[in-house]
């Protein structure tokens, strides 16, 4: 921090002024009812998907014989093939709806309902977790560090890969063909991409959510640099529809290229932050409590920095106000102690 760029106590007490203390917080602890509870920005109309039917799942056709099947948070792919069916992750909230919806696409076109391979799109238990329903004589694909991951969680609901690869693999069935590719680390360390260009499709899950900001604090995401740089990767790819494993649609390269912006704004608004909010009146107040004071002190530059973005994004993402501030959190972490952005060398 350079002392050009520092403001007046009164001015940065000013700002703190709209972060929560400790008090008012902790008069939240008894049981909330619905009217005590915060308000959000409606969420825009290009954000919600097609309805569910009664038993709770939405069942279309992306392209040809690849169908896409969503509860309205999770979502699931199958191709229909003349040898049986591929399925793409089974979440457990969609459960025994993806069998329902591929019986109900096979039996309109006349195809065998039988899921004979599962591809995995990474080993976490909310994209698999029902994969164990699909029992034992169906060809699962996952990468390398997905088994390792899925041998160390020992999880009967995901029995590990059958066939692995660490960098690609091309599957055919059927005469149909999927191109599975690792790209390096992104959301998890297993994470792939999953291409199937005679569908013109791309699945990569838990990247961009269509519609959406991320997830809580950047979707999780273990690697942060290295998923900032998944979307760059995916547009590499020649592809027209985008199955993100979330919420209630399908995606567009346009929903891609709005995605990066937003991350991208995150990113520059962050390194603003980090130049702007002066640090001194959080050293000053809270002395040796060296905790206090780099809460709050972040608290100020992620307030700084997520601000502007929220104002841009509320009406285009839905939640821009309910997740940008924990998101940008993580990219200011990142950006500072991956990149190095802001680290001061001792004099
Ligand atoms: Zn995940």
């Amino acid at each position: 921090m350079s002392p050009t760029n520092r403001r007046s106590f009164l001015a940065t007490g000013a700002a703190l002024a709209a972060v929560p203390t400790v008090a008012a917080l902790a008069g939240q602890a008894s049981a909330a009812t619905s009217t005590d509870l915060p308000d959000y920005a409606p969420i825009p109309p290009s954000a919600l998907g097609p309805a569910v039917n009664s038993q709770g799942y939405y069942v279309g056709r992306i392209e040809k014989n690849l169908y896409w099947v969503t509860d309205g948070t999770y979502q699931s792919a199958f191709l229909t093939t003349r040898e049986g069916v591929v399925l793409f992750d089974a979440p457990p909230t969609i459960g025994h709806n993806l069998q329902r919806a591929i019986d109900e696409i096979a039996s309109a076109n006349g195809v065998s309902n039988r899921v004979t391979h599962l591809v995995y799109s990474h080993h976490h238990a909310d994209h698999l977790g029902a994969s164990s329903l699909f029992g034992k004589n169906v060809v699962r694909i996952g990468h390398a560090e997905t088994r390792k991951l899925l041998a160390r969680d020992n999880d009967p609901a995901r029995p590990v890969p059958d066939i692995t690869f660490e960098k690609s693999h091309t599957l055919r069935v059927g005469g149909e063909r999927v191109e599975l590719a690792w790209h390096g680390t992104n959301h998890t360390p297993d994470n792939v991409y999953i291409h199937l260009p005679d569908h013109k499709t791309l699945m990569l899950v838990d990247v961009l959510l269509p519609g959406w900001v991320p997830f809580d604090s950047f979707n999780l995401n273990e690697d942060v640099p290295g998923s900032i740089a998944a979307p760059a990767k995916a547009m590499s790819y020649p592809w027209k529809h985008f199955v993100g494993g979330h919420i209630g649609r399908l995606g567009s390269r346009q929903d891609m290229v709005v995605y990066q912006q937003y991350v991208d704004d995150i990113i520059a608004n962050v390194k603003k932050a980090l130049a702007a909010v002066d640090p001194t009146p959080f050293f000053v107040k809270y002395g040796n409590n060296s905790w206090a004071a780099v809460k709050e002190y972040q608290a100020a530059q992620v307030a700084y920095a997520s601000a502007p973005v929220i104002k841009k994004y509320t009406g285009v993402l839905a939640a821009a106000d309910v997740y940008t501030a924990s998101t940008t959190f993580i990219i200011l972490e990142s950006l500072r102690l991956d990149l190095g952005v802001d680290s001061q060398v001792h004099a």
